[in-house]
Parts: C-alpha cells; sequence; structure tokens
C-alpha cells in the first residue's frame, strides 16, 4: 500500500504516518527527518537544508526528489510505505507519478489531514521534537510521561527552530501557496480521501482505517 499524507505542517500527518507504518507495517518516509537528520550529522545536504528549513520555506525541489526516489529501491518499501512531507509542490508530484509509472507503479492514497489555520498556530507553540530520536510530542494534547524528556530515548525535548510562531505564520503562507495545490492534483487522480484532523488522534486513526481496510 503506497499513501501520501497531505496538510498543513502541525496538521499532525506525521503522528498519523507513524500509526499507519506501525499498523500496515510500511515504512514511514518523512523527507522532514531526512532533512533535519542530514542537519544533526552535518552533511552538505544538511548544511544546505538548514537554510530554507530555519525560515520556514521549502527546500528547492533538485534537492528532495531523487533523495525520495532513491529511498523506495531499499528493502523494506517493497509492500509500500508511507510519505509525510512529500510531495510538497506540484513539480515534486509530477516527478514522484513518472518515476513510479516507470516502475509500473502508482500511489494508492492521498490522505489529507484538514485542521484550519488557527488551530495549526495553537498547536505548533506546543509541540516538542527530541534531540535525541525526533519523535514529537505536545505539551498538552501528547505530553511526555517526564516534562522535557523524550519517553522513548530519554533525550531533552526542545521546541523545533521551525515550529516558532514567526516561522509558523511563514511555513502555513508556503503551505496553502504551494502543497495546498496538490489536494486538487490527487482528487482529479481520484486518489484523495479526507479526514478531520481536528478529532483526537485515535479518532482521526480510525478514520483513516475505515478508508484504508483493516
Ligand atoms: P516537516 O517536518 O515535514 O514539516 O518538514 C520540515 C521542513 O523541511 C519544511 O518546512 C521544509 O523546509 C523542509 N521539507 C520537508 N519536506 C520537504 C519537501 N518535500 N520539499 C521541500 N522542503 C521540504
Amino acid at each position: 500500500m503506497k499513501i501520501i499524507m497531505l496538510g498543513a505542517p502541525g496538521a499532525g500527518k506525521g503522528t498519523q504516518a507513524k500509526m499507519i507504518a506501525a499498523k500496515y507495517d510500511i515504512p514511514h518516509i518523512s523527507t522532514g527527518d531526512i532533512f533535519r537528520a542530514n542537519i544533526k550529522n552535518g552533511t552538505e545536504l544538511g548544511k544546505k537544508a538548514k537554510e530554507y528549513m530555519d525560515k520556514g520555506l521549502l527546500v528547492p525541489d533538485e534537492l528532495v526528489v531523487d533523495l525520495v526516489i532513491d529511498r523506495f529501491k531499499e528493502d523494506d518499501c517493497k509492500n509500500g510505505y508511507v510519505l509525510d512531507g512529500f510531495p510538497r509542490t506540484i513539480p515534486q508530484a509530477e516527478a514522484l507519478d513518472a518515476a513510479l509509472s516507470a516502475m509500473g507503479d502508482k500511489m494508492d492514497y492521498a490522505i489529507n489531514v484538514e485542521v484550519p489555520d488557527e488551530n495549526i498556530i495553537n498547536r505548533m507553540s506546543g509541540r516538542r521534537a527530541c534531540v535525541g530520536c525526533g519523535a514529537t510530542y505536545h505539551i498538552k494534547y501528547n505530553a511526555p510521561k517526564t516534562e522535557g524528556k523524550c519517553d522513548t530515548c530519554g533525550a531533552d525535548l526542545i521546541l523545533r527552530d521551525d515550529d516558532k510562531p514567526e516561522t509558523v505564520i511563514n511555513r502555513l503562507n508556503v503551505y496553502h501557496e504551494q502543497t495546498q495545490p496538490l489536494i486538487d492534483y490527487y482528487t482529479n487522480k481520484g486518489i484523495i480521501a479526507e479526514v478531520d484532523g481536528t478529532q483526537d488522534m485515535n479518532d482521526v486513526f480510525n478514520a483513516i482505517v475505515s478508508i484504508l481496510g483493516e
């Protein structure tokens, strides 16, 4: 099963993507996580990506597309994957379609997790990310067991630079201009499914499972 998660930054698509990956036993491919790992490891790609990410801008398409398409060649992708944060522009979606059709393949679902902008700004200021493993929490809706520490690896939790309020507003503008058109793109392809992302995360997940099947 090949799934794309769509939705504004902070809509909860990363959380849902992880839950989908666990239930259907497919890898969760997050371009944001790949960039953050590269930043942490001080790679050239990480240095380039950071300049854009810290401003709330998208990393240029040419730095993203090959990275994801190469990832598909790994063994764990043979039964599908859930893409989180990719594609984010029409050219990325077209490049993805071209690469899949060259492999005789196609995407099965694009799930749009819908959350209004005002809820997003509220949510993102409470988001915390683990400096060790990248796990994300929310101080109110998904709090760690010990304040400021990751449940999984025990490392410190921080407010990511790109979750700071001024950056969030930029990210939302970028989302509306560059990523939202993908909803029409996948509607035209007949694979869009909409879920109400304002619900409790388990209810959002149940709505997704009812689309994907047990
Ligand atoms: P995310 O964790 O998915 O919200 O991504 C964090 C940041 O990484 C974004 O704000 C972008 O700067 C960058 N990024 C992640 N995925 C992409 C993508 N598909 N295209 C361009 N930039 C991306």
